[in-house]
């Protein structure tokens, strides 16, 4: 079933402990699409300036990313400079540089219109709007956000949560767009505002799921070494949505599977600055760190277990 992503296509400049980068390949869209495209082709649609290099968006796409409804426009393309504290649960925004995402007017592809699995990245949400105007009827819309358009465009972005199924942000992003603390309560505020399902995530501590009913819950993968936090919460959607395309099923235990493909897309951003590190892995790859995911969280309830506090 078709995926589509719509989002960011950055140069990132990132500051952590153990190293910079400058002008790196970055950005919602290009995070979600490296991740999704181990198990599922997609559709991107986005826009990069003239001083993109374009080139190394192409040997990415080789793997099964559609670039045709990437529009190279005059002018600079999307800059963002963040730097890590040194325990890596911390960043700060140096410098949001729009530059063609200012102007940029989001002409899906009729090919791409009949998307079934569409996610709406982090970009402004007039623009996330705009792109589900176009869309004809989608099975599954999931959307993220942050911090700068929560601030900036709170009211769009409440219009948008009208229209979306599901809303995946991390938790300082659920807080702040709830105006409570505790991120089940925050959870709850969301689905009162239209999206049926709520993925909330928690950097190194994993990620809930959240709907009317249920509640589920993934670890984040025990990494010992992490260089480049930037960008997991994308391919943590990227590996959601791209399981629930391949699959073409947005059942209950499908969503717990998805959540479990996201994490694990997640722990490979971080392993390498930018999104290296998912030049080097394949599908097999994926399905061993899912295998370990089982494991990790697998024990048996016993019987003597009934017995306990009587
Ligand atoms: P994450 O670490 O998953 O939150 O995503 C980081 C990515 O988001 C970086 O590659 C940035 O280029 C991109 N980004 C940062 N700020 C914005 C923004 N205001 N709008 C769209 N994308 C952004």
């Amino acid at each position: 079933m078709s995926l589509l992503v719509v989002g960011s296509i950055a140069l990132d400049s990132v500051e952590t402990p153990f190293g910079v980068t400058e002008d790196a390949l970055g950005g919602s869209a290009v995070y979600f699409g490296v991740a999704a495209c181990l198990l599922h082709p997609l559709q991107v649609v986005g826009v990069v300036g003239a001083d993109y290099p374009f080139e190394r968006l192409e040997r990415l796409a080789r793997r099964g990313i559609d670039l045709s409804g990437v529009v190279r426009a005059e002018g600079e393309s999307f800059r963002w400079k963040g730097r890590y504290s040194f325990d890596l649960q911390n960043r700060e925004t140096l410098e949001t540089h729009l530059g063609v995402f200012a102007d940029f007017e989001p002409d899906i592809p009729e090919a791409f219109r009949d998307a079934r699995f569409v996610f709406l990245g982090n970009i402004d949400p007039t623009l996330q709007l705009r792109v589900l105007d176009q869309i004809h009827e989608p099975t599954l819309v999931a959307c993220d956000t942050m911090n700068f358009w929560i601030d900036g465009s709170r009211d769009v972005l409440l219009d948008l949560l009208k229209r979306v199924d599901l809303l995946m942000i991390n938790d300082a992003e659920a807080r702040q767009l709830s105006g409570d603390w505790n991120i089940y309560r925050a959870a709850r505020w969301i689905l009162e505002r239209g999206p049926r399902y709520v993925v909330i995530k928690q950097g190194e501590y994993g990620a809930v799921l959240v709907d009317d009913t249920d509640v589920f819950y993934v670890p984040a993968y025990p990494l010992e070494e992490i260089f480049d936090p930037t960008g997991a919460g994308d391919a943590f959607a990227g590996g959601f949505m791209g399981y629930l395309a391949r699959t073409g099923e947005v059942s209950p235990d499908n969503l717990r599977r998805a959540m479990v493909f996201g994490s694990a897309m997640g722990s490979f951003a971080v392993e390498a600055f930018s999104v290296n590190r998912f030049q080097e892995i394949d599908g097999t790859d994926v399905a061993e760190r899912v295998h370990r995911f089982g494991e990790l969280v697998r024990f048996e309830i016993t019987a003597d277990i009934e017995h306990v506090g009587r």
